[in-house]
């Protein structure tokens, strides 16, 4: 769709903050090139729009008789029917709105039934892999990174053929935030389920760039942020399977998330809790965080992910081809560099510190990318075969002027980016 640039399809979805211009060092003015849309997407100026119609008349959600309060209430519990739509859930899912990914999956691991076996690659994102290890009544198996998609399946069966009996949950990302390869999600599923095992997908990079069909590819809970979706204000959502949520004590305890609290004789309290989504969201939600999402999913659906996954095909090819022509260029790959990914990808360069190298696009050519271990530490240093130094937290440990690198670059990118901000970045980094 996209071989003709100008086609429709090919048109970017315009988002805000491209026209932001940003001083260079080295004089003059540009326009910031924000290729760090995999820790922050900007926002569409179609979510900015909703959000300003609506800002100036929200209020209260569940909690009052006035006009605000029904019109924000209704908009709350619609914004929850566009993101099941948008998910493709099943009748009986619910969806959770929480603070962010890392907030959903710390809310699944925390309803998930005592003694579940957990099996988790050890490449995941860090809200993937350590919300676990908050929990003494869960069982942890890390499985090892997989060289390809089919070897990932070959693993998680070979792991789950010999788990015990009980609940068991799997958990995966659907794209890499440091590599942006696709993982075999359907396979996977496929796989859990064959064990009689549960499946959570983190789609926290996955859902900005590709349709996310949860009956379709069969997995239990779907988590994402709406921060990387086009929509700004701290929302997240987990959807899924209505009876683990539900049978479980609520995540955030207080007003809205109970039905009824009697006072006992003996001076204790006695709380009957929703059983619906309200049982975990307990205090004021954040009803505009809640709402862009909403908007957010409508306006990648009326625009279609057929033209969104063309436009950025081409955006990659051009990223990839021209990193291709600097050999001191390392692109970071799990499944080799051929395999399907979505805008994201991570690189060293040979002779330069990574996060220097960061500091001079942003600095020099007026480029916003990430260096780092990007929170996946595991993975990184299995991408850049290093072992682990002093700790650090999601940021950048230092290499000495000389040194291999510790950390890596990664640029990504999606609606909106224009061609001229992905050829600067080749440019730049030639
Ligand atoms: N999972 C993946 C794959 C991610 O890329 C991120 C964000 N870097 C998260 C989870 C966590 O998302 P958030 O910071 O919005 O909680």
């Amino acid at each position: 769709a996209c071989a003709d640039s100008s086609s429709a399809a090919c048109e970017p979805l315009p988002v805000l903050g491209s026209d932001v211009l940003v001083p260079l060092v080295t004089g003059g003015e540009v326009t910031y090139a924000a290729l760090d849309y995999a820790a922050s997407a900007p926002a569409l100026r179609r979510v900015w729009d909703d959000i300003a119609a609506y800002a100036p008349y929200y209020g209260s959600v569940h909690r009052g008789a006035g006009y605000l309060s029904q019109l924000s209430t209704d908009l709350f519990e619609n914004s929850r029917k566009d993101v099941a739509a948008f998910l493709g859930c099943r009748e009986d899912d619910q969806v959770v709105f929480t603070r962010s990914t890392t907030d959903s999956l710390n809310l699944l691991a925390a309803v998930a039934p005592r003694g579940t076996e957990v099996f988790v690659f050890e490449t995941e994102h860090h809200a993937s892999l350590l919300p676990w290890e908050q929990r003494e009544d869960v069982t942890v198996r890390y499985l090892s990174a997989p060289r390809s998609p089919r070897q990932a399946v070959e693993t998680l069966e070979k792991a789950l053929a010999g788990r015990a009996k009980g609940p068991a949950l799997v958990c995966v990302t659907g794209a890499s935030n440091v590599t942006g390869e696709l993982w075999p999600v359907r396979e996977l599923a496929a796989a859990a389920h064959a064990h009689g095992a549960r499946i959570v997908l983190d789609a926290a990079q996955l859902a900005p760039h590709h349709p996310v069909d949860i009956a379709e590819a069969g997995v239990d809970w779907v988590a994402f942020s709406g921060h990387k979706l086009y929509a700004p204000f701290g929302a997240g959502v987990l959807a899924g399977r209505a009876d683990w949520l539900r049978e479980a004590r609520p995540y955030l305890a207080g007003g809205g998330a109970s039905r009824k609290v009697t006072r006992r004789d003996d001076g204790g309290v006695d709380v009957e809790w929703h059983t619906t989504a309200a049982r975990h969201e307990a205090g004021s939600p954040n009803v505009i965080g809640v709402y862009a999402i909403a908007s957010a999913c409508r306006a990648l659906t009326e625009a279609g992910f057929e033209g969104l996954l063309a436009r950025e095909r081409q955006l990659i090819e051009k990223v990839r081809a021209g990193l291709a022509e600097v050999p001191e260029v390392r692109v970071l790959s799990l499944f080799g560099d051929d395999a399907p990914r979505v805008g994201v990808l991570s690189f060293v360069v040979e002779g330069w510190n990574s996060s220097h190298f960061a500091a001079a696009l942003s600095a020099e050519y007026g480029i916003g990318v990430r260096d780092g271990l990007f929170c996946a530490h595991p993975l990184v240093r299995t991408l850049l075969d290093s072992e682990p130094d002093e700790p650090g937290e999601c940021g950048a440990p230092e290499a000495a002027p000389g040194e291999r690198s510790l950390n890596a670059i990664r640029v990504s990118f999606g609606a909106g980016t224009p061609d001229e901000h992905v050829e600067r970045f080749v440019g730049a980094v030639k």
